[in-house]
């Protein structure tokens, strides 16, 4: 195309005055107002100049797309305005998906959140007394009762009775904060098997080096004992740290002391111990078919001096670091400046309040994640059953298997649970496309692809999403 002629087809397009003076669009600026408008007129005639430049528009094409201007606007405005954090859903199978903002929040988190966020709240302020108060009571109480509690009645060990807890903004900022109270300056010793990556960057490593904390290694990857601890230890040992290996297994031959030789190690020397147990259940989770997989109960029992733990894996509430342990230490955690500049919101301690006062009224049902570990095969089965039988779709080919589902989020890699899955595959699309086109719908359905079938987990799904699943196959699957 000559230069000229594109000059041409320039002058054809109005400018934003004139299409701001357009009946449709002043509608539009009435409603939406006229800023926003203004911003999406103007971009909607930059990329009509970038094509015609490109050269990807002849007059016809130029004609036709001012025909569409005002229904352009209205578009590209929509687009503006619209949110970008929106719901899914999780066909997946993976409980605790990261990249799927992990733990749903229960509901009455959400009606704590919108109670005590939308007006002034008590945050830090005693309503008695009229004093400054501080934000961690609000939750202490509620840890202070589950964790405690736990040990009434065990009568075999001296409760550690004085178990305190505070709330930092996720487990990476609770490995951080505990490393740089206890062991600024001075060493920390892990286990060579125990310096992990977990997702997203957060590497033992790293973390201690950041905390101002200097690593001691020891043992190898494969086996570590207790003596190894033991000859490392010198004048500059602060602290004896524990990771939970969370997302890898090391199997065959391999060895690490237990919880009870490091406690005693700790106890022996007068070195603390810490233990990063990532996902932290606050419920036993022997009763959805997982064993081996230690609780905080567990831990805290075994002596080891604070546990941290993310708020939005097992625990199955917002996202928060949760440092649990000896009242002295935590004490010390908490006068530390790091605290101040790793605090959360009002809007967290609403959420934990409300999913820890779910677990003191032992309603698991009220909290999605449990929900879900709990659901039984034969139920997810039977879900799956209805909605095959609402696949119209011809073009639709649907089975029934047996699979399992994925805890996820850091809990240990081999934790699965029996599940029936939806397995699609579609005349004319591969199982790549189909899958695609769920992610399209809207809501979104992320689902998994395997041995060219798009398998859906509905686990993850609440059940009130089934139908809306059945309908982005349906839809998914038309030409
Ligand atoms: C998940 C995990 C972390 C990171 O927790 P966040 O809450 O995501 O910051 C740290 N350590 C372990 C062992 C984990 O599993």
């Amino acid at each position: 195309m000559k230069t000229a002629a594109k000059s041409d087809l320039y002058r054809k397009l109005p400018s934003v005055d004139d299409l701001l003076r357009e009946t449709e669009i002043v509608a539009l600026a009435a409603h939406e107002g006229h800023a926003a408008v203004a911003d999406a007129a103007r971009a909607v005639l930059t990329r009509l100049r970038t094509e015609i430049s490109d050269g990807h528009l002849d007059s016809a094409a130029v004609d036709v797309a001012i025909a569409g201007l005002a229904g352009a606007v209205e578009h590209q405005l929509r687009k503006a305005l619209s949110y970008s954090l929106r719901s899914v859903i999780n066909a997946t199978g993976v409980i605790l998906h990261t990249n799927l903002g992990r733990a749903p929040l229960l509901s009455s988190a959400l009606d704590h959140i919108r109670d005590t966020a939308s007006t002034y709240s008590n945050l830090e302020f005693e309503v008695i007394s009229g004093e400054r108060g501080k934000r961690d009571v609000h939750v202490e109480r509620l840890f202070q009762k589950l964790l405690n509690d736990s040990f009434a009645g065990e009568g075999t060990r001296a409760a550690p009775a004085d178990v305190s807890t505070i709330v930092v903004n996720n487990n990476a900022a609770a490995v951080l904060l505990a490393l740089n109270t206890l062991a600024d300056g001075e060493e920390v010793i892990v286990s060579r098997g125990e310096l992990v990556e977990i997702g997203g960057s957060f590497r033992i490593p790293d973390v201690i080096s950041k905390s101002g904390a200097v690593l001691r290694e020891v043992g190898t990857t494969n086996r570590t004992r207790i003596a190894d601890y033991e000859s490392a230890i010198s004048q500059s040992t602060r602290l004896l740290l524990r990771v939970h290996r969370s997302n890898f297994q090391i199997s065959g031959f391999t060895e690490r002391p237990s919880l009870q030789e490091l406690v005693s190690l700790s106890r022996k020397r007068g070195i603390p111990v810490v233990e990063d147990l990532g996902s932290g259940a606050l419920f036993d989770l022997n009763s959805v078919g997982v064993s081996g997989e230690p609780g905080v109960i567990h831990s805290l029992r075994a002596g080891i001096d604070v546990v941290t733990y993310s708020g939005d894996k097992l625990l199955g509430g917002p996202q928060a670091g949760l440092l649990s342990g000896r009242r002295d230490l935590i004490a010390r955690m908490r006068s530390n400046s790091l605290f101040r500049a790793l605090r959360v919101d009002k809007l967290t301690y609403a959420a934990l309040e409300a999913t820890l006062l779910a677990y003191i009224k032992r309603d698991h049902e009220a909290i999605p994640v449990l929900r879900m570990m709990r659901a039984s095969k034969d139920e997810i089965g039977k879900r799956a059953e209805i909605a095959a039988q609402k696949l119209a779709s011809a073009a639709l080919k649907v089975k029934i298997a047996d699979g399992e589902s994925v805890i996820g989020g850091g809990a240990a890699p081999s934790a699965v649970l029996p599940t029936r899955l939806l397995a699609v595959s579609c005349d004319d699309l591969s199982a790549e496309e189909l899958a695609e086109r769920l992610r399209a719908s809207d809501p979104p359905v992320i689902a998994r692809v395997e041995d060219g079938r798009v398998l859906l987990d509905l686990r993850t799904v609440f059940p009130d999403q089934d139908d809306v699943v059945v309908s982005a196959l349906n839809r998914a699957s038309r030409r």
